[in-house]
Order: C-alpha cells, then structure tokens, then sequence
C-alpha cells in the first residue's frame, strides 16, 4: 500500500467499528420500515354493487353513491401521485372475498372501503369510520377527522369492526360510512355531486396525512 494513502485513513479502533456497524444496522432497519410505510398504492373498494344495493331508499341505492366517489376519489389520488386500483369499476357483485385477494396482490398499499349508513332510526345521522387491525387505527383517524371537518355532521367517530374486509386485508384498512340513505336530510346531500366531491376529497386529505406522519 502506498504510505501516503495508509495514513490519510482514518483509525478505528474495534469499538468504533462495532459501533459504525452498529449504526449501519440500524439505518438498514429505518430505511427498510420507510419503504414500507411509503405505500404509493390505494386500493378503492365501493361497496355493494350488482344484486347486493346496500342501504336503499326511494329508488337511490348505497352501491351507486359508493361507487361514484370511489371513481372521485380514483381521480383526486391520481391528482397527487398515487396509484389507484378499484375493486369494482362497475355496477357488479364481487364478493367480498374476492376484493380482499385482489387487494392483497399488491405490496405496500392501503386499503380504503367507501360505504354510505342505514339505520331504522330516520333521526340518526352523522359519519363514522371503522378500522380493524391496530396500523389502521391513523389511518381511520385521520380520514375521519377530514370528513367532520369538511362536511361538518354529526362526528360518531372511529370504531373498531371485524367486517371480512379489513379483517382478510393485509395493508392497513377502513371503511368509511358518509353518512345515512336513511335520514331525509343526508339523503338529499348524497344526491348532490359537489357533497359526494367533499367526501372523496376529505378521504385523500386524510389518506395524504397518514402517509406524510407515519
Ligand atoms: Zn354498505
């Protein structure tokens, strides 16, 4: 080895080295956690669709407000960078089985399901998002808060669920109800375009805040 070269290296002893290794093991780690949570992909699921309407009420069916702000919702996350695959494009059954292996095909996505609420009660109103597996729970949160903010109702908050979906998901997942068929007066919300815009962008907004803080 050339003299000059040997002593412009610098001298670790075994300590440092231990320790060096040490610090490339754990930015190894960090960087590997990174990846993951840098999901670039969202899986969209509309719920219901073909035979199965969903929540129903003077001929407006659940599935097609579902599927209308999932395609809103497609449009906004390709807006910001995001790939997006939708379970159903169309007004068709897929079974719920079926949306969660599609879903699992793909590696670090997240998994958002859109659904609107029934109750036999025509008072209850308001919007409420379920999560099932603890690295969802954010995800929930966030959305949630989103949605309270832009729509402005009745906050029923995030709840914990074992719907098939989120529990045969493998990404974090949630299932967002925006509102109830039911009541007259969400109703007539749901069928205006601009209220179902708000809802598609709140869930972006929130979906945004979870990648930027994990
Ligand atoms: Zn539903």
């Amino acid at each position: 080895m050339i003299p000059s070269l040997r002593s412009s290296w610098p001298k670790f002893g075994w300590g440092k080295s231990f320790l060096l290794l040490g610090l490339c093991a754990l930015f190894f780690l960090l960087g590997t956690g990174n990846s993951e949570a840098a999901f670039n992909t969202v899986i969209i699921d509309a719920g219901h669709g073909g035979h199965d309407l969903g929540a129903s009420r003077s001929l407006i069916y659940e599935k097609h407000l579902n599927l209308d702000v999932a395609r809103r919702l497609e449009r906004t996350l390709r807006e910001s960078g995001f790939r997006t695959v939708l379970t159903r494009s169309t007004d068709d059954f897929i079974p719920l089985s079926t949306r969660s292996a599609k879903a699992n095909k793909y590696r670090n996505a997240i998994f958002v399901s859109i659904h609107f609420n029934w109750s036999w009660k025509s008072k209850v109103t308001g919007v409420e998002t379920f999560y099932r597996s603890s690295s969802s729970r954010n995800l929930a949160d966030y959305i949630q808060r989103q949605l309270i903010r832009k729509i402005g109702c009745t906050n029923r908050g995030v709840k914990t669920a074992n719907f098939s979906v989120l529990r045969k998901t493998r990404h974090p997942a949630v299932l967002v109800e925006g509102g109830f068929v039911s009541n007259k007066g969400e109703r007539s919300s749901m069928l205006d375009p601009r209220y179902r815009q708000v809802v598609a962008d709140s869930i972006a907004r929130g979906i945004l805040e979870f990648r930027k803080k994990r």
